[in-house]
């Protein structure tokens, strides 16, 4: 006879949390309802792969730095009547183009919903399995130049493509400084092709030379961001404002 009392020890050994918390409230049902033994084996697996799977977007959501209830549901499509909410939902709800390394552009003044917009949109990706990091632009643009004076930025960019998306919030905050804006084209360079960034910006295109160290490398930066990338303008009176005004 086998000696059953040792087997929520092996499913610890086995790391089988999920299975050593259900298999004996399903053993009685198996019994009871008289389930074949593989039924029985399948379903206390298909707990332990749903629940490691909910674990791990509860982590990829919270690595994800999202500002909070910022999400379609809340987002008001009647104050951006530029906007097509079915392709905006469509971005939420389709990985493909993450999975085509495609790029995302929002473009607007400050306060009409582009942050909101972006992390709406990376809400729904990451119910889809996808790795998001939602950083300001000037923040990762610090961090990265503090790994290259201590010479890491390859392993920094590196270690940056386990998100398959890096939202760049208010690329146009970066100051021009020849250091600082060389990281975020070397950011941009090596995103390329290999990972998918959502960028929002205030300023045009027209007026990104403020953003690079010359022109050169503005363009060759927009070159890149643009070459497989869905671009969104919201164009509206910041949302903060007319809110404050109906407030009154
Ligand atoms: P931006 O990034 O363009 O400066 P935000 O996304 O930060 O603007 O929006 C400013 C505030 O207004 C946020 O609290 C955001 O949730 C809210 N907001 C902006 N546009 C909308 C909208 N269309 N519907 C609902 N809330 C909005
Ligand atoms: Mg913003």
């Amino acid at each position: 006879m086998h000696d059953f009392a040792k087997l929520p020890l092996l499913l610890k050994e086995l790391r089988l949390a999920t299975i050593r918390n259900l298999w004996e409230p399903f053993a009685r049902q198996a019994l009871e309802e008289n389930w074949p033994p593989d039924r029985y084996l399948a379903i206390l697996c298909e707990h332990e792969i749903d629940a490691r799977l909910q674990k791990k977007l509860k982590r990829n959501l919270k690595q994800a730095q999202l500002p909070a209830g910022k999400a379609l549901s809340t987002f008001d499509f009647s104050h951006a009547p530029t906007l097509n909410k079915a392709k905006i939902q469509d971005l939420a709800d389709n990985t493909a183009w993450v999975n085509n390394k495609e790029n995302l552009l929002i473009f607007g003044p400050s306060g009409v919903g582009k942050t909101h917009l972006a992390a709406a949109i990376a809400y729904g990706l990451i119910e889809r399995g996808i790795r998001v990091l939602l950083t300001s632009t000037t923040a990762l643009v610090q961090k990265l130049q503090a790994a290259r004076q201590q010479l890491c930025l390859p392993q920094t960019l590196a270690k940056m493509d386990s998100y398959q998306v890096l939202i760049l919030d208010d690329i146009g905050y970066v100051r021009k400084d020849e250091a600082e804006t060389h990281v975020l084209f070397e950011l941009i360079a090596h995103r390329y092709e290999s990972g998918s960034l959502i960028v929002t910006a205030n300023q045009p295109f027209s007026e990104w030379d403020s953003i690079f160290a010359d022109t050169t490398m503005t363009v060759a930066a927009i070159d890149r961001l643009v070459h497989h990338a869905t671009i969104i303008e919201i164009v509206s009176e910041s949302y903060r404002r007319t809110h404050c005004r109906h407030n009154k």
